[in-house]
C-alpha cells in the first residue's frame, strides 16, 4: 500500500486509468517527482486524465529519465466538465502563463486565442499554454484540463460560428449593469466568452459583434480592466450567474 504523505501530489496523464494499470511517466514528470517534490519509491501520488476520475497510485520506479506508477484505487469519480469556451485575444507573452492558469482555475473548458485587428501578439506557444493549464489543474484539484486551440482570426471564427453557442461579448463600452441580469436565458446553453486585446476591439469589430443575434454584450464594471483581469471577472460573472458556482 503506498505511503500517502501529507499533501499528495496530483499528476495529469493521457493514458487510461484502471486498477493495477502501470503508468509510465516521461522525463519532465520524473524530474518533478524526483527532484522538485523529492518523492521516493513507495510514495503515493494522485493521477487524473480528464476521463476516468482520480486514482491513487504508488511510485514503483523513479529515475532521472523516467518513472513508473501502479494504480491502486479510484479516489474520485469523473465529474462533468463545464462547457465554457473562452475566446481571448492573446496578450503579452509574460502574462500568457497567468492567463492559461486563471482560465483553468475559473472553469473554462476551451481556450481559443483570437487574432483581432489590434492584437499585438499572435505568435503563441500552445504547448507552453497547455503545460500551464495542466499545472493549474493539478494544483487546484481539477479533474479536467481545458483544451487550448491554435489561434484563429476573429472574423474567420465568427464566419463559421456554431449556431448552438452564444457569445458573451465583454464590451468595455457597454452600459453599466448590462449583463448583470440578462444572462439567465443562457443557463444550460453552450456559451463562449469573448475578451479583446489590450487595444480593445476596433469600431467595425464592435459593431459587427453588437449586430449578431447570438451575442450578448456585458459590462465588467466601471473600470477598464486588463484583458487577463477581464478574463477572471467575466468568468466570475458567468459562473456565479449561470455556471457552476450554483447547484444544479
Ligand atoms: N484599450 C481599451 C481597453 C481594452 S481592455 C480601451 O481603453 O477601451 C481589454 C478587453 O478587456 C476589452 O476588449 C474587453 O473585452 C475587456 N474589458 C476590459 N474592461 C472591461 C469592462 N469594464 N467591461 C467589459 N469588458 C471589459
Amino acid at each position: 500500500m503506498p505511503r500517502p504523505n501529507q499533501s499528495v501530489q496530483r499528476l495529469y496523464c493521457e493514458t487510461d486509468l484502471t486498477a493495477q494499470a502501470l503508468i509510465s511517466l516521461g522525463e519532465s514528470q520524473a524530474h518533478y517527482l524526483r527532484s522538485v517534490v523529492r518523492m521516493s519509491i513507495g510514495d503515493a501520488v494522485l493521477v487524473f486524465n480528464g476521463r476516468d476520475g482520480e486514482w491513487l497510485a504508488e511510485i514503483t520506479e523513479l529515475g532521472k529519465k523516467r518513472a513508473a506508477l501502479v494504480l491502486q484505487n479510484q479516489t474520485r469519480p469523473q465529474d462533468e466538465a463545464g462547457d465554457i469556451m473562452l475566446l481571448l485575444a492573446p496578450i503579452k507573452r509574460d502574462r500568457l502563463d497567468y492567463l492559461a492558469q486563471k482560465a483553468t482555475e475559473m472553469g473554462a473548458s476551451h481556450l481559443l486565442p483570437v487574432i483581432t485587428k489590434r492584437t499585438q501578439n499572435s505568435k503563441l506557444n500552445i504547448e507552453r499554454l497547455q503545460a500551464n493549464a495542466i499545472e493549474a489543474a493539478e494544483q487546484c484539484n481539477l479533474l479536467h484540463v481545458p483544451q487550448i486551440e491554435a489561434p484563429r482570426r476573429l472574423d474567420q471564427i465568427l464566419a463559421d460560428w456554431p449556431s448552438d453557442r452564444s457569445i458573451i461579448f465583454c464590451d468595455e463600452h457597454a452600459d453599466l449593469e448590462q449583463g448583470l441580469s440578462d444572462l439567465q436565458h443562457l443557463k444550460g446553453q453552450k456559451i463562449a466568452i469573448l475578451i479583446g486585446p489590450e487595444g480593445g476591439f476596433d469600431e467595425a469589430e464592435r459593431a459587427g459583434l453588437l449586430a449578431r443575434k447570438d451575442t450578448v454584450a456585458v459590462s465588467l464594471g466601471p473600470r477598464i480592466l486588463r484583458a487577463d483581469t477581464a478574463l477572471v471577472a467575466a468568468l466570475a460573472l458567468v459562473q456565479s450567474q449561470i455556471g457552476d458556482w450554483r447547484q444544479g
